[in-house]
């Protein structure tokens, strides 16, 4: 990172990071984040917190869609906006590791599909990031919907995209470092099974806004994507990171 560090300068506004799973939007967010002061909310973070209170709550995939519907939306989610310290919360407790395994991940993608829990947690987002800009600093937004449907108004939208195969590696390296081994062929499979069903829900399908940048990174380090994102923020005068 050292040739990345940069002089923290407040950045203006919101920058919109969508994508499917692995294309290392997270990462990239919250560097992007601390890059130039600014907030950072996952918002993935907080359909998986509201999916832990539903399988805590007893129930699974074949439950009625009104119970699920009903725990999800009442779920305690609190997010941690700082991106150097970021965490999420359900009732109070950190989820953050439990949020990340195997039975929130298989089920997050049916809970988020459903209308009325979309709505309690963009609802939440929204009060988040400007709660950001009113206290004069920028936010960096990362999750599905976030250039098409949470804030379309955000000043930079970029949608990053990666093969089926390289986000599946991705998924595992990250798993392993997590201590949560994965089989290479379950991994690559449950990476295509969440992109299909994010990307055919009826409601706030993963898809690029029209005026979002698409970003290609099979080819492409973390650095380099960073070092792409902040020539963006600086170009449109969005923030202005200098070299140490
Ligand atoms: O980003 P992450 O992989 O943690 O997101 C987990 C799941 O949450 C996604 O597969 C998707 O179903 C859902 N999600 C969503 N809208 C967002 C962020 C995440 O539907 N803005």
């Amino acid at each position: 990172m050292s040739g990345l560090v940069r002089e923290a300068k407040t950045l203006q506004g919101i920058v919109a990071m969508d994508g499917p799973s692995g294309t290392g939007k997270s990462t990239v967010s919250r560097r992007l984040a601390v890059a130039c002061g600014a907030a950072y909310l996952d918002t993935g973070a907080m359909y998986r917190a509201a999916t832990l209170a539903v399988l805590r709550a007893g129930l699974d995939e074949s439950s009625p869609t009104e119970k699920i519907v009903a725990v999800a939306t009442a779920a305690d989610v609190e997010s941690v906006t700082d991106p150097t310290a970021p965490g999420i919360r359900l009732a109070g407790e950190d989820v953050e590791a439990e949020i990340r395994d195997v039975p929130v991940t298989k089920l997050v993608s049916a809970v988020s599909a459903q209308a009325e829990v979309r709505e309690a947690l963009v609802a939440r987002q929204r009060r988040l990031i400007d709660a950001a800009v009113a206290a004069g600093g920028g936010i960096v937004v990362e999750g599905r919907d976030i250039g098409s449907v949470v804030t379309p108004d955000a000043p930079l939208k970029v949608y990053l995209t990666a093969s089926d195969e390289v986000r599946a590696a991705r998924r595992r390296r990250q798993d392993a470092r997590a201590g949560r081994a994965a089989d290479a062929k379950a991994t690559l499979a449950d990476v295509r099974r969440r992109d299909r069903l994010d990307s055919t829900r009826a409601v706030s399908p993963l898809h690029a806004a029209k005026d979002a940048l698409v970003l290609d990174t099979d080819e492409l380090s973390v650095d380099d994507v960073l070092t792409a994102l902040l020539g963006l923020v600086e170009e449109r005068g969005l923030c202005s990171p200098t070299p140490r």
